[in-house]
């Protein structure tokens, strides 16, 4: 049996306390140093795809870096940990964090900067808009319309601005939506 590790963080933190579970950058590149020294090689998503439907084969150990949000570290921290070692990451996006209203408006890449990241190989996939709990989202929108707009403005807003249909979605925070998945 083939079996693939996902890790997933925030990209990095230096100023938050211990509770927080900050990961510096000295300790991300302690851990993908250790994936590198076991073997592991990064698989992006539709590697993922397309081994599933036969039509591509692994690394004889996959290893999936997923990462939630379009933080400024990714560009700057996150990905060149990841490209000594020769490997590259999967970056799911919620849309919102790039409005100028936004409070994350700061920490967040320009478009450029994704741009930047998906020419150095990453993936891109979707996250929704404004991050809402999808089970509370669900259960209050019984025709699904605040869902489709989540998914749908999502998904238009990143072929806008990166030329790229996502076909991959990662729910947000721990919520679980059958809805959603549907
Ligand atoms: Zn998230």
């Amino acid at each position: 049996m083939t079996r693939i590790p996902i890790t997933m963080c925030h990209g990095l933190s230096e100023d938050r306390g211990p509770a927080d579970f900050p990961l510096t950058a000295e300790h991300f590149e302690t851990l993908v140093a250790i994936a590198s020294e076991m073997g592991f090689a990064s698989i992006d998503y539709d590697d993922l795809d397309a081994w599933r439907n036969d039509n591509g084969l692994l690394p004889d150990r996959p290893i999936m870096f997923d990462f939630d949000h379009p933080e400024k570290s990714m560009r700057h921290g996150v990905h060149q940990i990841l490209q000594q070692h020769g490997h590259s990451g999967n970056l799911f996006i919620n849309t919102n964090w790039f409005d100028p209203e936004s409070p994350r408006h700061d920490h967040t890449m320009t478009w450029d900067e994704v741009h930047e990241l998906v020419d150095l190989g990453w993936h891109i996939g979707a996250h929704t808009v404004t991050h809402p709990n999808l089970s509370e989202l669900t259960a209050d929108d019984p025709d699904g319309s605040k869902l489709a707009w989540e998914l749908e403005t999502c998904d238009a807003t990143l072929n806008r601005e990166l030329g790229i249909v996502p076909k991959d979605f990662a729910f947000t925070g721990t919520s679980w939506s059958s809805e959603a998945e549907r």
